[in-house]
């Protein structure tokens, strides 16, 4: 018997929160949220989730807002519409704008990919 475990980074777009106003450019266009977590995996198979952040990029501007575990599941759930300025925290470490996500399953993609590694969608 044995393993193949590792673990990896992934990140997924859960749909654009259209009532969000950005804080930064004051755009009202909404704005996408993202999940991004590490995971485990056993036999190439995610298995343990991890490290779950919640992030809400501006289309517009291209900032990136990192959200309290907490809010950012209430979004995904659409508990709630939309959150208050004061609770999105600026997440200068990321860069989102080379990133690109597949249009069919919402994986994240590298832009040199011609098809999605996870669903093989055309791009
Ligand atoms: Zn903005
Ligand atoms: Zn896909």
């Amino acid at each position: 018997m044995f393993f193949i475990a590792g673990t990896g980074n992934q990140s997924k777009k859960l749909g654009k929160i259209n009532a969000q106003h950005c804080p930064s450019c004051q755009s009202f266009q909404g704005m996408e949220l993202i999940k991004t977590y590490g995971y485990v995996h056993l036999f190439f198979v995610p298995t343990v989730k991890f490290d779950v952040k919640y992030l809400l990029v501006c289309p517009q501007c291209g900032k990136v807002y990192q959200l309290q575990k907490e809010a950012g599941r209430a979004l995904e759930k659409g508990r709630l519409p939309a959150l208050a300025a004061e609770r999105l925290a600026p997440a200068p470490g990321y860069q989102v704008q080379d990133t690109r996500f597949c249009p069919r399953c919402g994986s994240e993609v590298s832009p040199a990919d011609q098809y999605c590694r996870h669903c093989g969608q055309p791009l």
